[in-house]
């Protein structure tokens, strides 16, 4: 389908804070694949003291415990708002720290437990091991069924009630290092530990979102023309199960 002059709305929640890994790169990607099909992005950073207004996309990155927590409060205080916006469609995507505010709460050690907004029913605690390292997942809703990336958390994430994981570890440690998943995903909403950053190598998940988005924006499924991903499939199949 030709998507010229079709239009998306993006916004970039905390940037100042929560950048962690180049954690941007996945706005980069989401802008550029959306602007080389000629799809319009009305993109805006939401920062502290910020309204959050409506938006077809939402994005947050990954931070060090301190940094979420300058987050999480201000996060917390758009909990309806963010969760409207959910049931209406909006798609979510948030990396580690802002994977775990989408859920119910996060408890780093000996500090007070960091109120999330539950867009999917989960929840974190801190861990007493840092799981550093490449990850390779395999999705069941993905083609190819790959994501690959890097993690660098010591939260360990469990899911609960209708919350399914992004996928299942085939190289990495995930959630928590016990049940063998990575990720959370529930409606539109989506949150991994995988930094990299993610979409980069991961163009057919950019691809994914950039149709929900579509989706949510024009209550329809739209097609989008494929890119040439030569380059971009190099670099994700070249670290596919590589665990150093
Ligand atoms: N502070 C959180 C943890 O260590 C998230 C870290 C991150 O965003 N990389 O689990």
């Amino acid at each position: 389908m030709n998507c010229v002059g079709l239009k998306i709305s993006i916004a970039h929640l905390y940037p100042k804070l929560l950048n962690l890994y180049g954690d941007i790169g996945n706005i980069i990607t989401l802008k550029n694949r959306c602007l080389w099909r000629g799809i319009e992005v009305d993109f805006e950073e939401i920062n502290i003291g910020d309204k959050i207004n409506s938006h077809d996309l939402y994005f947050i990155g990954g931070g060090q415990d301190k940094q979420q927590q300058d987050v999480a409060q201000e996060l917390y205080s758009n909990k309806n708002e963010l969760i409207s916006q959910r049931d209406d469609g909006a798609v979510f995507l948030g990396i580690c720290g802002g994977y775990q505010l989408f859920g119910h709460y996060y408890q780093p050690h000996n500090k007070e437990k960091l109120n999330g907004i539950s867009l999917m029913d989960a929840y974190t605690v801190a861990g007493n091991k840092r799981f550093i390292g490449n990850v390779t997942i395999e999705t069941e809703f993905l083609d190819p069924k790959t994501l690959v990336g890097f993690e660098n958390h010591s939260g360990l994430t469990f899911l609960e009630g209708e919350t399914k994981s992004l996928g299942k570890i085939c190289v990495g440690n995930g959630n928590n290092g016990k049940d063998g998943f990575e990720g959370g995903r529930f409606k539109n909403v989506f949150g991994t530990y995988l930094h990299g950053s993610l979409l980069p190598k991961n163009p057919h998940f950019a691809d994914y979102l950039i149709g929900l988005a579509l989706e949510k924006h024009y209550g329809e499924k739209i097609n989008l023309p494929p890119l040439d991903d030569k380059f971009e499939f190099e670099a994700h199949n070249s670290v596919i199960n590589k665990s150093y």
